[in-house]
């Protein structure tokens, strides 16, 4: 039988058995062998400076990746790759772009030269069926992959891939998509969402913008609010969290800096510690607050 009908095949057992019986039956390639659990990130990321600046918040990202084995590779989930259908990076060397207007010519001089994982783009792709995702070859890292995983990875070694978010799909959609990719995590893949939980640039206090623990009432609220429902594993009220109340409205006017976070949440699995770090209002109406699920 040719691959492609298998494959095929496969996914219409998929929908009679069930997705997880996909899996079970694919096991798709040997590239990422079986190994010790993975955590999973999600990082505030910020102003692009962050990317060459000394700060508070560089040193978190460089100690978060202290604190979990060095991955095979790294799928992240950007704020900044926001389309109509999903697509993941399918090229050997994702092209580092500079996705912002108006800062210094060091920033735009950045390069973080990581490998791709078509392999990897692959597996995700048939992990995902029979959710059609496209293999893309015109992206790249986009800021909110790179601006932070430089500080995590700053030799560059660890092959990334990207994987959009589409923008015409519902929070509860993002976060059972996510979960779907939890057995990725016994491959040695570390998965990243990158976006920032309150994250409202009309109402940022630009002549302040970088006082750190500034936050408006509305802002102070929303993250106490966010943060009591991570530790208690509550996840409910934050995919719905559109009907939350004026203050969480606020933190969120749009949904995606806030879907990376869902991403992370989906792959949370029971018995997993989450942990915050970062976890400071910036500017008035921003949070930096990343989380370590682990
Ligand atoms: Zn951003």
């Amino acid at each position: 039988m040719q691959r492609k009908s298998f494959v095929k095949m496969l996914g219409l057992t998929s929908l009679a058995l069930g997705l997880g019986n996909l899996y079970q039956l694919e096991k798709i390639s040997t590239t990422f062998t079986q190994s010790p659990r993975m955590p999973v990130l999600f990082l505030g990321h910020g102003s692009p400076m962050n990317a060459i600046e000394e700060n508070e918040f560089v040193v978190g990202f460089r100690n978060s990746a202290k604190r979990i084995p060095k991955p095979k590779a790294i799928i992240c989930i950007s704020a900044h790759w926001y389309t109509k259908g999903t697509k993941v990076t399918a090229m050997d060397m994702p092209k580092t772009i500079h996705d912002f207007g108006g800062f210094p010519q060091d920033l735009y001089n950045v390069v973080y030269p990581a490998k791709g994982s078509p392999s990897l783009a692959k597996e995700t792709v048939q992990m995902l069926a029979p959710v059609m995702v496209e293999e893309d070859h015109n992206w790249g890292l986009d800021h909110g992959a790179w601006s932070v995983i430089k500080h995590l990875y700053p030799e560059a070694d660890i092959p990334i891939i990207q994987l959009s978010i589409d923008y015409t799909k519902s929070p509860q959609y993002h976060f059972d998509l996510a979960s779907r990719l939890t057995s990725l995590r016994d491959r040695g893949i570390l998965i990243v969402g990158s976006g920032n939980i309150v994250h409202n640039l009309g109402l940022v206090d630009w002549p302040n913008m970088n006082k750190v623990d500034h936050g408006f009432d509305w802002a102070i609220e929303a993250r106490a609010k966010i943060n009591q429902w991570m530790l208690d594993g509550d996840f409910a009220p934050i995919v719905d969290y559109t009907k939350q109340g004026k203050a969480i409205q606020m933190a969120a006017p749009t949904p995606d800096h806030y879907l990376p976070l869902i991403y992370a949440l989906g792959l949370k699995s029971d018995g997993d510690k989450l942990d915050l770090f970062n976890d400071k209002l910036l500017a008035g109406s921003l949070s930096m607050t990343s989380v370590l699920i682990s």
